[in-house]
This record gives structure tokens, sequence and C-alpha cells, in this order.
């Protein structure tokens, strides 16, 4: 979730489109490389644990992130290669329904639909996926 601290900025009159603006820098590659580096150095680690392991599981799930906004239906698109490239991108298949980013928005009609949108596209898919390797892993 800390990518979408960047809404922060539309308090402060950041447009949409800026490098630091929603979807932004903060859900670019570089950043989910530099948070995640940061991060696997500083947390503690068990004994047994590799820092790479635990790099390659923060970088995953930051880029998760923009991955998923760029499958949604609105806003402008993520800047992956932000700061070198500030374009936006989406995928060509975009069936998650965007979240408002109000919160009064959120709490009407429109926020169950999305809730819903995620449910069907990413809660219950990563829970089969998350149920079939506990299964998988019990099994091995
Ligand atoms: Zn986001």
């Amino acid at each position: 979730m800390l990518p979408d601290l960047d809404v922060v900025g539309f308090r402060f009159g950041v447009p949409y489109g800026h490098l630091l603006g929603h979807r932004g820098l903060s859900h670019s590659i570089a950043f989910a490389v530099i948070l995640s580096v940061c991060l696997a150095w500083l947390l503690p680690i068990a004994a047994q644990g590799s820092r790479l392991i635990l790099f390659g599981f923060l970088f995953s799930s930051t880029m998760s992130h923009g991955l998923l906004d760029a499958l949604t239906s609105g806003g402008l698109g993520v800047a992956f290669f932000a700061p070198l490239v500030n374009s936006r991108y989406f995928f060509p298949w975009r069936p998650i329904r965007v979240s408002p980013v109000s919160v009064s928005a959120f709490l009407s009609a429109t926020g169950v639909r999305v809730l819903r949108s995620e449910l069907r596209w990413i809660w219950l898919p990563a829970a089969l996926v998350a149920g079939l390797l506990t299964l998988l892993r019990r099994s091995g």
C-alpha cells in the first residue's frame, strides 16, 4: 500500500500526471528496487534466512501494486519507468474497476462495485494460489 501514499500530493496541488503524482515515481520499478534494497538491508532476518530472498519478496510485493494498478479501468496509467521516462502505461486488458481516491466516493455504491471487482480479480485468485501453494508445500 506504500506506493499509494502518493495521493497526499493531491492535497499539495501535485498534478496527477507529474512524476510525483498519483501512480508516478512511487509505482515505478526504480522505487520498488530502492525500497526493497533498503528494507531487505534494514529488517532483521532469521538465522537461516536470505537477504536476497527477502529482497525478492519485497520487490515482487511492491511491483505487484503497480502491475495491478495497470489492470484497472481508470486513471492515467502507471509510470513504470520513472524517473527515466514519465510515460504512463496500462495493460491492454483492464478488468479491475478503479478505486475512487476520495473516501466519500469509496463509501458509496461505487465502493461496493470496486470491492466486488477486487474480490473477483485479485483476492479470490490470490487465495486460490496461496491455498494451492500451501497444499504443495505440505505434500512435498
Ligand atoms: Zn496505486
